[in-house]
C-alpha cells in the first residue's frame, strides 16, 4: 500500500500537487481539508455555531461525507449532495478552520481518513496527516511557500470563482488561518522531523509533484 502524506499551510499548493501525483501514479487523492469544509458547511447551514463543541458533536452523526469520480471530475458529496463548489466559498474557509479545532470533529474525520488510507493507495493532504493521521506513513512531506505567494494563489482562485475580494483581505485571512491551524491545542499543523520540507514559492506544481514522485520512487527502490 502506498500512502503519501502532505501537510502545509493554506495556499502552499498541496491540493494541486496532490492531484497531479494521484494522476501520474494512478492512485487516489484524498482532500482532507474538503472534509473539514463539508462539516463546517453543514453546521453553518443548520445554524450551529462552529465554536460550540457540544452542539457540533450532536450533529456529527448527521454528516455523511463521500467522494465520487476521479481526477478533475472528482466531487465531494455531503449527504449525497455535490458541495464541491459550495465548500470553496470564502466564509467556509474560516468556518472550517474554526470547526477543525474541535476534538470530536477531528476524531470523527480522522477515523474515516485512516480507514481510506488502510484500504487504498492514496495521496492525502491536510494539516495533521504526517503528525497525527498517518504518523507512520512511508512518505511524508511538508509543503510551504511565502505568505505573499500563498495569498496571491488563493486570491487568483477566488477571483476565478467570481468572488469580489481584495488581495489584502485574502492575505490577512491566510495569516489568520495559519495562526489558527498551527496554534490550536489539538493536532496543530507542525513540521515533523521526518518530513521532507519543500518550499514551493519558486516552483511550479509540476516541479513539486515530480520532486515528490522521485522521492517516492527512490524510497520504493530502496526497500
Ligand atoms: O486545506 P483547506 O484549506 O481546504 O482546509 C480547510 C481547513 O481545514 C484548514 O484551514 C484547517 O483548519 C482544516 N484542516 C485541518 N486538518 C486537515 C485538513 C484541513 O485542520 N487535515
Amino acid at each position: 500500500m502506498i500512502n503519501i502524506a502532505i501537510d502545509g499551510p493554506s495556499g502552499a499548493g498541496k491540493s494541486t500537487v496532490a492531484k497531479l501525483i494521484a494522476a501520474k501514479l494512478g492512485i487516489t487523492y484524498l482532500d482532507t481539508g474538503a472534509m473539514y469544509r463539508a462539516c463546517a458547511l453543514y453546521a453553518v447551514r443548520n445554524g450551529v455555531s462552529v465554536d460550540d463543541e457540544e452542539a457540533v458533536k450532536k450533529i456529527l452523526p448527521n454528516i455523511r461525507i463521500s467522494f465520487t469520480g476521479e481526477g478533475e471530475s472528482k466531487k465531494i458529496l455531503l449527504n449525497g449532495e455535490d458541495v464541491s463548489s459550495a465548500i470553496r466559498e470564502h466564509y467556509v474557509s474560516k468556518a472550517a478552520s474554526d470547526i477543525s479545532k474541535l476534538p470530536s470533529v477531528r476524531d470523527y474525520l480522522v477515523a474515516q481518513q485512516r480507514k481510506i488510507a488502510s484500504e487504498t493507495d492514496v495521496v492525502l493532504d491536510g494539516r495533521d496527516i504526517t503528525s497525527n493521521v498517518l504518523p507512520h506513513a512511508e512518505f511524508k512531506f511538508f509543503l510551504t511557500a511565502s505568505a505573499d505567494v500563498r495569498a496571491m494563489r488563493r486570491y487568483k482562485e477566488l477571483i476565478a470563482l467570481g468572488a469580489d475580494i481584495e488581495f489584502e483581505k485574502v492575505k490577512a485571512d491566510i495569516i489568520d488561518r495559519d495562526k489558527n491551524d498551527s496554534q490550536r491545542a489539538y493536532a496543530p499543523l507542525v513540521l515533523t522531523p521526518d518530513s521532507t520540507l519543500i518550499d514551493s514559492s519558486d516552483m511550479s506544481p509540476e516541479q513539486v509533484a515530480d520532486l515528490i514522485i522521485s522521492r517516492v520512487s527512490d524510497g520504493r527502490r530502496g526497500r
